[in-house]
């Protein structure tokens, strides 16, 4: 079977995986995350998954409170961290070979990340998880996952959100709001659509990887992704 994309960097928010609550993580849906990794595991798609944290903490959120914002965003790394720790260890009870590689060294829990290895390793067929974003405060996991995605070559960034690709307003405040099919990171990034940090566009622009936003929850429709079914919204240079 041909597959569209061999290579992906998926990104989930940590949102995702905390189902119908508001806050931490759900056990069903972290297993009907993982269930959808196996069926693109079983096509042979080699699969790097960046996490983010905000289903525990975002950093912005102590603004004022006397905690600094890198420590806040340290907090929110550290999130990161708890999500990826979740997700590796269900990864490996469907079956899949799976390791953390955290931005941030946690001695004893995550190795660090090197591009080199972490190729050889997903060739291998390792579902890795990419943990604590950049390392760095005053960035966010999207650009955590366009950065992952540059440096393993990834052949483009998957972009899971609660909505089924990039809408010209919000869909759930406006009911006259319709869904862009494709558009070029530009485009993105003049009418300033919030979908994922202008970071994460402007480093995926410049390093040319395309990004599809999907709606994860929709059956099969990141293995329809993958052997270039039309989901969600696809954000490329538009050549
Ligand atoms: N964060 C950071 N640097 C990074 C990635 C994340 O400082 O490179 C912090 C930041 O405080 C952020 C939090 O970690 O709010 C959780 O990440 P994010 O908000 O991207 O998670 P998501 O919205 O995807 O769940």
């Amino acid at each position: 079977m041909t597959l569209k994309y061999k290579r992906i960097l998926l990104k989930f928010s940590g949102e995702a995986l905390m189902g119908d609550g508001d806050f931490g993580l759900e056990a069903k849906t972290l297993h009907r995350v993982v269930g959808q990794v196996k069926e693109l595991h079983d096509l042979g798609v080699e699969i790097g998954i960046v996490v983010g944290g905000g289903n525990i903490f975002r950093g912005a959120q102590i603004q004022g409170s006397g905690i600094a914002r890198t420590t806040g965003d340290h907090m929110g790394m550290m999130a990161t961290v708890i999500n990826a720790l979740a997700l590796r260890d269900v990864i490996e009870s469907f079956g899949m070979k799976s390791q953390i590689l955290s931005a941030m060294s946690i001695e004893g829990i995550s190795s660090g990340f090197n591009a080199n290895t972490v190729k050889k390793q997903l060739a291998d067929g390792e579902v890795l998880v990419f943990a604590a974003g950049t390392g760095s405060p005053f960035f966010t996991t999207d650009t955590a996952a366009a950065l992952r995605g540059i440096e393993i070559d990834a052949d483009i960034v998957l972009k899971a959100t609660k909505v089924d690709g990039i809408y010209t307003a919000d869909p759930v405040k406006d009911l006259t709001a319709t869904r862009y099919k494709s558009l070029t990171y530009n485009e993105v990034i003049q009418k300033n659509l919030q979908v994922m940090d202008m970071t994460a566009f402007v480093l995926c622009r410049d390093h040319n990887m395309p990004i599809r936003v999907f709606d994860m929850f929709k059956d099969n429709a990141v293995i329809r992704i993958v052997k270039g079914g039309d989901e969600g919204t696809l954000v490329s240079s538009g050549e």
